[in-house]
């Protein structure tokens, strides 16, 4: 498959998710606010600017920079699939999804504020609240975080399936991103990943994926068209 074809697949997939998700959008993050202007040291972290790490906000998809869109057009659309897991999650759970997906991490900010009033108000029991933040931005797991991933990485072995491609390892490449800083180790131990992402990839034969997210019937069906 050539790397037209590829292209072509991105810019009907971007122009199928503007019309179903309200106010999509694809950025860049090279050249917007506020990644640009990040601090070199966070601003320069793999995380957020590995050529495929792009990251969703809300009905905004984030890719590092145009060139790898353009040079990369397959990668870039397996890329582009994965994130409108995500962008489809957030158009229907709004707030609720982006709060389960920095779970627990995200209750820090409660115990702060917390800790802030307690010792506001004279108290020495500031010192709990500010206990429990730590505790709570340690690399714990998040079962709702990697729920959201496994649904979301199942999209590539979806697209192998459905065009007749495999990639090498890239069960090997999910488990170990899932496991990883990458994520904030939202799993622990292998065979959890494994468990998690493998959920969803038996659903793929049969087409029982399709209802998992209305990514996977958009994609299949720019995918399976000639
Ligand atoms: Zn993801």
């Amino acid at each position: 498959m050539s790397d037209q074809v590829w292209k072509e697949r991105f810019d009907e997939l971007c122009h199928v998710l503007k019309q179903t998700i309200p106010g999509f959008e694809i950025r860049y993050k090279a050249d917007s606010f506020p990644w640009k202007d990040l601090p070199d040291k966070i601003a320069r972290i793999d995380l957020f600017w590995d050529e495929d790490a792009a990251t969703t906000v809300g009905s905004t998809i984030w890719f590092p920079r145009r060139e790898y869109v353009e040079k990369s057009p397959r990668a870039a659309f397996y890329t582009l699939a994965h994130e409108a897991v995500h962008a489809f999650d957030f158009a229907k759970a709004k707030v609720g999804f982006g709060i389960g997906y920095l779970s627990p991490q995200v209750f820090a900010l409660v115990f702060i504020v917390a800790a802030i009033i307690v010792g506001a108000c004279g108290s020495l029991f500031w010192i709990l609240p500010a206990v429990l933040a730590l505790v709570a931005v340690a690399p714990l797991p998040s079962p709702w975080r990697a729920d959201a991933e496994a649904r979301a990485y199942a999209m590539g072995f979806a697209i192998d399936h459905w065009t007749g491609r495999e990639e090498e390892d890239r069960r090997g490449y999910v488990i170990g991103a899932m496991t990883s800083f990458l994520y904030w180790k939202m799993v622990w131990g292998r065979h959890r990943a494994a468990r998690r992402i493998d959920r969803y990839v038996s659903r793929i034969a049969g087409d029982r994926i399709l209802s998992v997210s209305p990514a996977y019937r958009l994609v299949k069906e720019i995918v399976t068209t000639e």
